[in-house]
């Protein structure tokens, strides 16, 4: 019984750990470049500054305007962590001009608020440690490692 209770804890102490990409940079910046060649995700654009053609290929992917591609970004995508227990997984300071690094839960790296990618769906970010908790519980996919 102790024993089922301690497997338990373990277990669930493992799960609210730092994602495991947060403290791997290997394994972040794999992830990451499979988010950015992966035909059905694109993340990008690499510099929002000169984004090139990625907001257009992603209107046209979405069959919508470039400024509605615009509008949905990491940021307020609903897998987009900037809870704060996800806040102090990061490995040094999160923020620049142009936002703010988080956790991204559908494809497992380290994501910047101003980018994107064609699988965005609309209801984030995640601001709330419980929130942040329920995506990792139910994040049973790989991480990639
Ligand atoms: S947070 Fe959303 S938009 Fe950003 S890479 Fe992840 S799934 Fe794509």
């Amino acid at each position: 019984m102790i024993r089922v209770k301690i497997k338990k804890a373990i277990k669930k102490a493992m799960e609210m750990a730092c994602p495991m990409a947060t403290q791997d940079l290997k394994l972040n910046t794999k992830n990451r470049d499979a988010a950015i060649h992966a035909e059905h995700i694109q993340y990008g654009p690499l510099n929002v500054d000169e984004p090139g053609d990625y907001w257009k290929d992603i209107a046209e992917y979405w069959n919508t305007t470039i400024d509605a591609a615009k509008k949905s970004l990491c940021s307020n995508c609903v897998a987009f962590d900037i809870s704060p227990r996800m806040i102090e997984c990061m490995p040094g300071p999160v923020s620049d001009k142009d936002g703010i690094l988080g956790y991204c839960w559908m494809h497992h790296f380290k994501c910047h608020s101003a980018r994107a990618c064609r699988t965005w769906a609309k209801g984030g970010p995640i601001e709330k440690n419980d929130i942040s908790h329920q995506w990792q519980e139910k994040a049973a996919i790989d991480e990639g490692v």
